[in-house]
């Protein structure tokens, strides 16, 4: 016999739920009691299969989109558990009355979204994005984590097609947004790099449709262009020039970058501790949103001096045996390309590059691993070490040498070890690079 009556949950209900247990799970294993469980479903999983288990295990309630799976009035019923999530989050962004900066780019989204939150942190309750979670399911979840408490939000927003900022602005309905920059990356979902600026100016869209606020690097055409098809007004600018809200200089970025800026009151100066030449403009922006909310440049400074690289994103490791750039964590051509540069202007008496295929890229695969691996093998570098079939393809046109496997590379490392050299190692999260790392 059913003692409970199933039927459709309202957002405003489920809100209701929220409110009272605020914590939210989508993973079995990640129960916290009195948490609401959402039962994704995802291509090999169907966690509507596991409610029972959530609720077994301490959740408040469950989510579910299959009635066959309700076992009792903790079971919510909604007509799609992803959509719910996003309602969700939309809602609970609507209550807090907070600047939210929305935040994308090809490259040095998460590391431009972790300078912005040391700097803004260190005058405001901020919110930032967790790690890499900056999808339609991340987007949700990070909003979903934002406390009464908190002033200001930076929330990641990542994308591999159209239409997809279009969703994750309208979840996290930012105030403020900025777009790092555009390039190389993603382009077989993109449709090539014009496909790139049209799903990256989604965030400058919805910008213009609220009246938002654009931060936006002036010495980047790509930006400033898609910024004038947009139609954008109220913009804050940075870049190298005068003119701009926050100008700056790249003093030196061996291994270290050190930046002078000034806001056209104050000239000061910072160093952090990225390497990487291309974290200038990362820098540059989190100089510029800190500014924008009134912080002095000594909090500015100290919050960018302090931040300390993690996530194998632009850090600099010195091993027993060598200096390594821990790179790893992913890679695209126009990654590729500036950590390339960077290896070239720091002083080291040998430099390696250990380079992986780069994935994602379509019909325009080829042509970008012949471009990556000419640029390698004209940098002057002691040893370039290429890894991957994408780079196979090239052996013999270019110096270095080739491996089809990251196995096979682990062997030839295993056995000619590499000593005293400054080494970069970057390639596709796919690639597992970080499985040499014990080489060197
Ligand atoms: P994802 O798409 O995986 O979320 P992301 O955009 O968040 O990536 P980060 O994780 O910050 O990017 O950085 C990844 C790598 O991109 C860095 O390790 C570095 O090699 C490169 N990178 C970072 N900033 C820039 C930049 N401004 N220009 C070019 N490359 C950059
Ligand atoms: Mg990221």
């Amino acid at each position: 016999m059913i003692f409970f009556t199933i039927g459709m949950i309202t957002t405003e209900k489920l809100y209701e739920h929220y409110q009272k247990n605020s914590t939210i799970s989508t993973d079995t294993r990640n129960i916290t009691p009195g948490c609401i469980f959402f039962a994704l479903k995802g291509d090999h999983f169907n966690a509507n299969e596991f409610a029972a288990q959530a609720i077994e295990k301490g959740a408040a309630f469950a989510v579910i989109d299959e009635e066959k799976y309700a076992q009792s009035d903790r079971f919510l019923l909604v007509e799609d558990v992803l959509g719910c999530l996003q309602d969700l989050a939309r809602h609970h962004r609507k209550q807090l009355g907070i600047p939210v900066i929305g935040l994308t780019g090809s490259n040095g989204k998460t590391t431009s979204k972790e300078l912005i939150n040391a700097v803004l942190s260190e005058r405001y309750k901020t919110f930032a994005t967790f790690g890499n979670l900056n999808n339609h399911i991340g987007v949700p979840l990070s909003i979903l984590s934002i406390t009464d408490d908190v002033q200001i939000a930076v929330i990641e927003m990542g994308a591999n097609h159209q239409k997809e900022i279009e969703l994750l602005s309208a979840i996290a309905q930012p105030t403020h947004g900025i777009i790092t920059n555009v390039g190389m990356a993603h382009l077989d979902g993109f449709g090539g790099f014009e496909g790139v600026k049209k799903g990256k100016a989604e965030l400058y869209a919805y910008l213009k449709q609220t009246n938002g606020y654009t931060f936006i690097n002036r010495d980047n055409p790509h930006l400033l262009e898609m910024c004038m098809t947009a139609g954008l007004n109220k913009l804050i600018y940075y870049g190298t020039e005068n003119g701009n809200a926050i100008k700056g200089e790249l003093k030196s970025s061996d291994p270290f970058i050190e930046v002078s800026w000034t806001n056209h009151e104050v000239s000061s100066s910072v160093k952090t501790n990225l390497t990487g030449s291309y974290n200038f403009e990362n820098i540059l922006a989190a100089i510029c949103i800190g500014d924008f909310f009134d912080m002095a440049p000594e909090e500015i400074n100290i919050g960018l001096s302090n931040y300390q690289p993690k996530n194998n994103r632009s850090q600099l490791n010195k091993t027993e045996k060598n200096t390594v750039i821990c790179d790893f964590y992913n890679a695209n051509p126009s990654s590729m390309s500036a950590a390339l540069k960077n290896l070239s202007v720091i002083s080291a008496d040998k430099k390696t590059a250990i380079l992986g295929d780069m994935f994602e890229l379509g019909p325009e695969s080829p042509n970008q691993h012949e471009l990556i691996a000419k640029q390698a093998s004209e940098s002057g570098l002691d040893q370039i070490i290429f890894i991957g079939k994408d780079f196979y393809a090239f052996k013999g046109n270019f110096k270095g040498i080739f491996f089809e496997t990251p196995a096979e590379a682990d062997r030839y490392l295993q056995e000619n070890l590499i000593h005293d050299h400054l080494v970069l190692l970057k390639g596709s999260r796919g690639m597992k690079l970080e499985n040499l790392l014990k080489h060197l």
